[in-house]
């Protein structure tokens, strides 16, 4: 591509083992690709073969802003890691989304992603200052803090000034510590935990995955940048003038999200006591207008951002979510400065926010029911819920110190070994709590009445299909897929059938299963927040100010592809856009087929074929491999083993990858 638009132009390539740093240009990817879990797919199957572990040097980590990542598109500051997961049971590729401002920062430096690969012989961090690439001793670094590193980071960068051999000098502001921003592990990243997130900033983090774990196998601290540039886009009127229609769909919809109004599935609990009192301001990823966050200064721990799970992680760690009870243990519970100084603990040490909720409810069901105490475990049970066990028991995982270590592995490892010793109640007691794929369930319920993480119980069958089929939590990128249910318009719209809007049947779930789970994709490839895109439903907050326009209550589902043409000047239909995120989806699925994946995989938990739901019935396996039939067919993959078929590959430019898988 002789000129870049939206895209700037390399990729950059780090081998920690060598030290060798290479700068590949981006046609290798992009526009074929998209971006963010695009290129991370690519680059999983192209160069990490089915037999590399997670924490094999060979790995590839994978920094990947979107499409849109650094213009002026709405809501663009998403963006995505991805990596072979160490926190999956089998070691999948994955993808986790992470917000903040480090992807926009990574293209004013000049890059369209980062690759790194390899094992350095010592603590590393990567330093990018547009050209300038370097790797640089981190020792000084390992074994601090994820917040104190950042800092120190910033500090240390902000004093060396402009890079030396620059031809156009930038604007001061551009080196002001704030604008250094790093991606970076504490301690359980450090020590190879398979549920340590990577952090951004404050609060900004990739939870699910484990890829903390895999950077600290790598001995890399952190990642940090800092960008002068900028990102030129193709035609910017167009981009405003789409901006402002976007703009003004989601003025009132925003207008729920935004603290403390609880958001869609109640973003603070639904709950505005949540450290009410404590939060400063409304905090927002680059690019975002909607500011879905809060930023908290609560005294005796450090101030920093935080949302949605996250911020109720120690406090509503057995429902997540505004409909689930919290425990009757804990039903007195204040949201005080406890909750908040177990967020910021977690932070502190980068352990997945997500995974801690799986982990504090099932280790108070083990302590409950007489199977765990403080004699075989190390944990002061009697003290949980207050500061005092968090710094314990998060220390001892980060640190993998008795427990912890197992901990540190995740509730899947952890009941699974102790099983043998304790029996299978403590299988029992996991299961209750985690929906597939070693995952922590969501509110993106599947369907049971029991679990206690399950907030209604009510059956949910698009999410069933791609909670089974995926190898992330759907609901991190798919939340809209349950807006269609009782909307029959809504449906017609966005899956092509009205069918997909009773929750109740299986009746056109498959089709919208694979709908939703591939427009998941696109919003983590091109760049749109998935708490707002696709947009199905318009609700204009003041009618009046937008005089002569129509009021219907009917979204725009085709507004990413308008975005996305003006910016790149690459014109595509939505319908385009679905078929080049097909092409990512299926080379997703070939890098877990080479990997074993096949259709018996594409499951969830037994759990919730032996329990009833609200409607008082368990998942009806029939219809449910019936309806597993349904999706295979329409993505084009064998009912009879879950792998791609050559003719779809073939149909969207892979026969590379049919070759190679044989089919
Ligand atoms: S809505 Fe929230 S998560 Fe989404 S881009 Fe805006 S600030 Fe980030």
């Amino acid at each position: 591509m002789a000129e870049w638009h939206s895209w700037v132009g390399q990729v950059l390539d780090v081998d920690l083992t060598t030290e060798k740093i290479t700068k590949k240009p981006s046609d290798r990817y992009f526009p074929n690709f998209l971006g963010g879990r695009g290129l991370e797919a690519k680059v999983l199957w192209d160069e990490v073969p089915p037999e590399v572990k997670a924490f094999d040097p060979e790995n590839r980590i994978i920094f990947a802003p979107s499409t849109l990542t650094g213009t002026n598109s709405p809501l663009n500051g998403r963006w995505n890691i991805g990596s072979i997961s160490p926190q999956h049971p089998r070691e999948w590729p994955t993808s986790s989304a992470i917000g903040g401002h480090w992807g926009a920062e990574l293209k004013f430096a000049g890059y369209d992603g980062v690759i790194v690969h390899g094992r350095a012989k010592q603590p590393v961090f990567i330093l990018i200052r547009d050209h300038l690439v370097e790797i640089r001793n981190a020792s000084h670094l390992w074994g601090m803090d994820s917040f104190e590193a950042q800092k120190r980071l910033q500090q240390d960068i902000a004093k060396e000034g402009p890079v030396p051999d620059m031809q156009e000098k930038p604007s001061g502001g551009r080196y002001l510590p704030i604008h250094i921003r790093s991606v970076i592990i504490g301690r359980a990243g450090e020590n190879q935990s398979r549920i340590a997130c990577i952090l951004h900033d404050s609060g900004d983090a990739a939870g699910q995955g484990g890829f903390g774990g895999v950077m600290g196998s790598k001995n890399l601290k952190a990642i940090t940048v800092r960008g002068t540039g900028g990102v030129k886009v193709k035609d910017n009127i167009r981009m405003v003038e789409t901006a402002f229609k976007i703009r003004k769909m989601l003025r009132a919809k925003a207008l729920a999200v935004v603290p403390p109004y609880g958001g869609p599935g109640g973003l603070y609990g639904g709950n505005p006591k949540i450290i009410t009192g404590y939060m400063k301001r409304t905090d927002a990823c680059f690019g975002c207008q909607v500011a879905c966050r809060g930023f908290f200064d609560v005294p005796g721990s450090p101030p920093g951002q935080a949302q949605c799970v996250q911020i109720q992680m120690y406090y509503n760690w057995e429902g997540i979510g505004p409909v689930a009870p919290l425990h009757p243990d804990f039903a007195n519970r204040p949201q005080d400065e406890t909750t908040w100084h177990g967020v910021k603990l977690a932070d502190y040490y980068t352990i997945n926010a997500y995974e801690l909720t799986g982990i504090l409810s099932w280790l108070w069901a083990c302590y409950k029911e007489g199977i765990l105490n403080e004699e075989n475990t190390g944990i002061p049970f009697k003290d949980f819920g207050s500061k005092e066990f968090a710094e314990k028991l998060f220390g001892m995982i980060a640190r993998r110190e008795g427990f912890g270590d197992l901990l540190a592995d995740g509730l899947h490892r952890t009941a699974e070994k102790l099983k043998e010793k304790y029996g299978n109640r403590v299988w029992e007691l996991y299961e209750e709590r985690y929906v597939a794929h070693g995952m922590r369930q969501h509110w993106f319920y599947i369907g049971s009445a029991k679990g206690p993480a399950d907030p209604t119980g009510y059956p949910n069958p698009v999410g069933q299909l791609m909670w089974a089929m995926g190898s992330r939590d759907p609901y991190s990128n798919c939340s809209f897929s349950r807006e269609p249910y009782g909307a029959p318009e809504e449906a017609q719209m966005i899956y092509g059938t009205k069918d997909a809007a009773n929750p109740f049947n299986y009746n056109g779930k498959a089709q919208a299963a694979a709908i939703a789970y591939t427009r998941g994709c696109m919003n983590d490839s091109i760049g749109f927040c998935d708490w707002f895109f696709p947009i199905l439903a318009r609700q204009p907050f003041f009618a009046q100010e937008v005089p002569g326009e129509s009021t219907a209550k009917q979204g725009d589902i085709t507004l990413e592809a308008q975005m996305f043409s003006a910016a790149t000047g690459i014109e595509k239909t939505i319908d385009d856009l679905m078929q080049d995120t097909f092409r990512i989806v299926n080379i997703e699925r070939a890098s877990m087929v080479r990997r074993g994946r096949r259709r018996e995989d594409d499951t969830f938990n037994e759990y919730y074929f032996n329990h009833p739901d609200r409607m008082g019935k368990p998942i009806d396996r029939p219809a449910w491999e019936k309806a597993k039939d349904d999706f295979y067919n329409y993505m084009g993959w064998d009912p009879k083993t879950g792998i791609p078929t050559r003719e779809r590959l073939e149909k969207l430019g892979l026969k590379d990858v049919a070759d190679t898988l044989g089919v």
